[in-house]
């Protein structure tokens, strides 16, 4: 059988991701840092916090994001497996509606709260219509999730392992491998045991600028798979239907193709 190996947008083999939580005011030098080096990522809100004092302002939001993923971590940060289900619905809901207002498109990523769930909130999240949601389970592997609902992160940036890892992923030769950073922006404010805005700042030169990489937001990742694992091949292998809008790229016998959407590519 031709073998078909699926690829990342414009043919990049490995993508990374970073998720950071809370939305406090550190992310203000963190939303720098990572534009100075292209690298995108991913902001879980707690609308019900912002304009407080230690967080962004709500009026800034838009702008601030642009470029990068803004997304759910409920109104007020509750441990969700200890309150009411109407309480889940509500607070996942109305953080959607309210981010949803600030940002002009619909937000259906989110990260859970204190990193807790259980299965009937994971069967909530689908009914409320969350597309992915980020736990705070470090697998310190590079593999594409299970279930988008319980995506279990690579590691926390303060992970000892976070160098290594990076030069595993910066030299992996396994399909689609996914880097996912996850943190919070305030702790890098912390002075010691040192300065920590070194620490994100050496991870990124380290990382960026790689012409195999792929640097994309968190539902960058789930929507570009999603299509991919919507793709219809034929029995033969040399055809293929794109159902979805996006353009999905794969080689085939050394060359590279792309399933255009709506289409039937020959390869
Ligand atoms: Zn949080």
């Amino acid at each position: 059988m031709r073998r078909v190996r699926f690829l990342y947008p414009e043919s990049k083999t490995k993508v990374l991701t970073m998720s950071y939580d809370d939305g406090k005011k550190a992310d203000y030098r963190l939303v720098g840092i990572f534009n100075k080096y292209g690298i995108r990522g991913t902001f879980h809100l707690n609308s019900g916090n912002l304009g407080k004092d230690g967080w962004v302002k709500s009026e800034d939001v838009k702008e601030l994001y642009s470029g990068h993923e803004v997304s759910c971590h409920t109104v007020t940060h509750p441990f969700l497996e200890r309150v009411s289900s109407l309480r889940v619905v509500d607070e996942v809901w109305e953080d959607r509606r309210n981010l949803e207002r600030l940002c002009g498109y619909p937000v259906t990523g989110m990260s859970y709260p204190m990193g807790t769930y259980n299965s009937e909130i994971v069967k909530q999240l689908e009914v409320l219509g969350i597309e992915y949601c980020r736990t705070t389970v470090s697998t310190e592997k590079l593999g594409i999730p299970d279930n988008f609902l319980m995506w279990h992160p690579t590691c926390h940036h303060a992970n000892a392992r976070l160098m290594e890892l990076a030069d595993q992923f910066i030299n992996s030769k396994y399909t689609m491998p996914v880097f996912y950073v996850w943190g919070h922006s305030y702790e890098f404010e912390r002075e010691e045991p040192k300065n920590n805005w070194g620490i994100i700042e050496e991870f990124c030169r380290k990382v960026s600028g790689k012409d195999d990489v792929w640097y994309a937001t968190n539902m960058e990742i789930v929507r570009y798979i999603c299509a991919m694992r919507s793709l219809i091949f034929n029995v033969d292998n040399t055809q293929v239907y794109n159902p979805t809008c996006q353009r999905v790229w794969f080689t085939c016998d050394e060359k590279t193709f792309v399933a255009e959407p709506g289409k039937v590519t020959c390869f």
